[in-house]
C-alpha cells in the first residue's frame, strides 16, 4: 500500500480499523484503480474456497459475501495487497438475466473478505449472485429482498439455528436446512467455538487449541465455513446474523474475559475476534469493526407482519455471573440483593433504549427479539420450596430484563415473541410479567432452539409441559436440528425440526412438535 493512500490512515498499527478508516473504507472500496489485478493463475489456487452468502435484507438491496482464501486452511493463501473482485445479481438461477453488475476490492487489512451492498433491487424477489476474479467464478447464490416498507404481508417463513461446533458433530441439520423453503434464516450464535472441543468428529483447526489472534480466529472461521453443509445454507437464502459468546471467548462479559489471566490481552483478543467476525458474515459496512466494537445490534423489517431487533447481549454487559454469594435466608424472591443492582445490564443503556423505542414505535403484526440467552427466568434450584435466579443469562440481570417486560406490558405487546440460542436444547417458554410470578398470564413468548452439532450425540430427552419449578416452561428437549417459523398476520408457528443424530454427514429431518402463538394473546400453545 502506498504511504499517502487513503487506505493507510483505515488501520492502526495493530492493523485494526480505525474510527476515521471505517467511514473511508466504503469511499475506497469502490476505487479500483488503487488495486493491482490478479489472476486466479497467480492467486496459487481456487479462491472461492469458503462458498458465498448474502444477509441483511432490505426492501430494494442486500449485502453479498465472499472471501478469497486459495489456502484457507492456513491464513487464505493471498498475496499481501488489495485484489480487484467482480459481482453480478441477475433475476434467474442460470444468471442469464444480470439486473446489476460491479468490482469491489478485496483489501489484506480485511482478510481479503468481500462485502457488497446492491441498491435498487425490488422488493420480495428472488435473486441470484456470483463473484469473479480472473477466471475464477464462485458457487452462485441465491438470495432474498425484503418485502416493501409498511407493506401487508400475508406470510413469513424463517428458521433460526445457534451453536455449531464443528468438531463435537457433523452438520445434517444445516444440510436439511438448506433444502427448506425460507425466505432467510437467523443465527443466534456461536457461530464459531474458540475452545478446545469435547471429544467427537473432527478436530479443531490451528491445533486443537483456544485460539486468540486474528490468524487464529480466521484460520477456525475458514475450517468452519469449508463444510458444505454451512456454505449450502448461506448459498440458499439471505441470514441475519448475530453473535454469543464463544465467537470470541466462554461467557465473556464486555471487556471481562472468563479467565482473569487474560485480563490483560483481551481488548486485544476481542478486537481480533470481532474483526474475524465480520470478515467471515454477509454484514454491512455499519458493521466494520472499530478496534474492539462493532455495532451488531440493528432493526430489520418485513413489511408490516415483522419487525427484528437482531440483539447484542455480549458486548456491552456490565458483569458476567450475577452474584450469588449470600445466603437462602437474605435472597429476595430468589435473588442475592447486589443482583438487583439497577446499573447491572445485559444490554447497557443505550441498546436497551434503543430496543424499547423501537418495539414503542412498530406497527408490525410481530416483534421479533433475536437474543442469545435464555430471557424467561429459570429457578435452578430443585427444592419447590426455594427459588434461586441469577447466572449470566437474562435471569442474571433482573433490572435490564424487568425494564423491557415493563414496557411490554404497558403497551400490551402480548404479540413480543423472544428467539433464543446458546443452551443447546429446545425449550418454548411462556414469559411471565415479572420473576416472582412464574405462573402468571404470559406476556410474550419464547422460543429457544437446540444446537446444530455442540454437544455432540445425546441420551435424547423430551418433555412436555411445565414443572413445579418452571411452570411458565411448555417444552423442553435435547434433539439436534433448529426451528422454523411459519408467520401470518394471525398467526405464529414455530415447528421443531430435528435429526435423529450429528455422528454423520448426512440424516433424516423430522417434525418433533409444534408450537402456535395466536395473535392477541401470549404464550405458546402445542399446535
Ligand atoms: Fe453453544
Ligand atoms: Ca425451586
Amino acid at each position: 500500500m502506498r504511504k499517502n493512500s487513503p487506505r493507510a490512515t483505515l488501520f492502526n498499527r495493530r492493523g485494526f480499523l480505525t474510527g476515521v478508516g471505517a467511514t473511508l473504507l466504503q469511499g475506497a472500496l469502490i476505487q479500483p484503480a488503487l488495486s493491482r489485478f490478479a489472476s486466479a493463475h497467480n492467486l496459487g489456487g481456487y479462491p472461492f474456497t469458503l462458498g458465498v452468502a448474502s444477509g441483511d435484507p432490505l426492501p430494494d438491496g442486500i449485502v453479498l459475501w465472499t472471501r478469497l482464501a486459495p489456502d484457507p486452511l492456513r491464513g487464505g493463501g493471498m498475496p499481501h495487497h488489495s485484489i480487484t473482485v467482480q459481482w453480478q445479481i441477475a433475476t434467474d438461477e442460470r444468471m442469464k438475466k444480470i439486473v446489476q453488475r460491479g468490482a469491489t476490492l478485496a483489501v489484506p487489512e480485511l482478510g481479503h473478505s468481500v462485502h457488497v451492498e446492491v441498491h435498487g433491487l425490488k422488493p420480495s424477489r428472488w435473486y441470484w449472485y456470483r463473484f469473479k476474479v480472473g477466471n475464477e467464478e464462485s458457487p452462485i447464490g441465491r438470495t432474498r429482498t425484503a418485502p416493501r416498507r409498511g407493506a401487508y404481508v400475508d406470510n413469513l417463513r424463517f428458521a433460526f439455528v445457534s451453536c455449531q461446533q464443528f468438531a463435537e458433530g457433523y452438520y445434517p441439520a444445516l444440510r436439511r436446512l438448506s433444502e427448506e423453503d425460507l425466505d432467510f434464516a437467523i443465527h443466534l450464535g456461536d457461530y464459531i467455538y474458540e475452545t478446545t472441543p469435547r471429544p467427537g468428529v473432527r478436530t479443531h483447526l490451528p491445533d486443537d487449541a483456544e485460539i486468540f489472534t486474528i490468524e487464529d480466529y480466521r484460520i477456525r472461521h475458514a475450517q468452519y465455513k469449508s463444510d458444505p453443509a454451512l456454505q449450502a445454507v448461506h448459498a440458499a437464502f439471505p441470514w441475519l446474523v448475530t453473535w454469543d459468546d464463544h465467537e470470541v471467548e466462554n461467557d465473556y462479559a464486555g471487556f471481562i474475559p472468563q479467565d482473569p489471566a487474560d485480563q490483560p490481552i483481551f481488548a486485544e483478543r476481542r478486537a481480533s475476534a470481532y474483526q474475524a467476525y465480520y470478515e467471515h458474515m454477509p454484514l454491512r459496512a455499519a458493521q466494520l469493526p472499530n478496534g474492539p466494537f462493532l455495532q451488531l445490534y440493528r432493526r430489520l423489517a418485513f413489511g408490516d407482519l415483522m419487525q427484528v431487533n437482531v440483539l447484542d447481549t455480549r458486548q456491552y454487559r456490565s458483569h458476567g455471573v450475577a452474584p450469588s454469594n449470600c445466603e437462602l435466608t437474605e435472597r429476595i424472591d430468589g435473588y442475592c440483593p447486589s443482583a438487583l443492582d439497577v446499573t447491572r445490564t445485559i444490554l447497557g443503556e443505550q441498546q436497551r433504549d434503543w430496543l424499547i423505542d423501537g418495539l414503542g414505535h412498530s406497527t408490525a403484526s410481530w416483534n421479533l427479539l433475536a437474543n442469545q440467552v435464555n430471557f424467561a427466568p429459570t429457578d435452578t434450584n430443585a427444592d419447590p420450596a426455594i427459588r434461586t435466579l441469577g447466572g449470566e443469562k437474562w435471569d442474571g440481570y433482573p433490572f435490564d430484563r424487568q425494564e423491557v417486560l415493563n414496557f411490554i406490558a404497558a403497551r400490551e405487546l402480548w404479540n413480543t415473541i423472544v428467539i433464543t440460542g446458546d443452551v443447546h436444547l429446545n425449550r418454548v417458554r411462556n414469559v411471565p410479567p415479572d420473576y416472582k410470578n412464574l405462573d402468571a398470564e404470559p406476556i410474550a413468548t419464547e422460543f429457544v432452539c437446540t444446537s446444530i452439532s455442540s454437544e455432540g450425540d445425546r441420551i435424547l430427552s423430551t418433555v412436555f409441559g411445565g414443572n413445579v419449578n418452571n411452570p411458565h416452561q411448555r417444552f423442553q428437549d435435547n434433539h439436534h436440528g433448529y426451528v422454523r417459523c411459519v408467520l401470518t398476520p394471525q398467526l405464529w408457528r414455530s415447528d421443531y425440526r430435528v435429526v435423529p443424530t450429528v455422528l454423520t454427514q448426512d440424516a433424516p429431518i423430522s417434525t418433533l412438535a409444534s408450537f402456535v402463538v395466536e395473535q392477541g394473546q401470549a404464550g405458546g400453545q402445542l399446535g
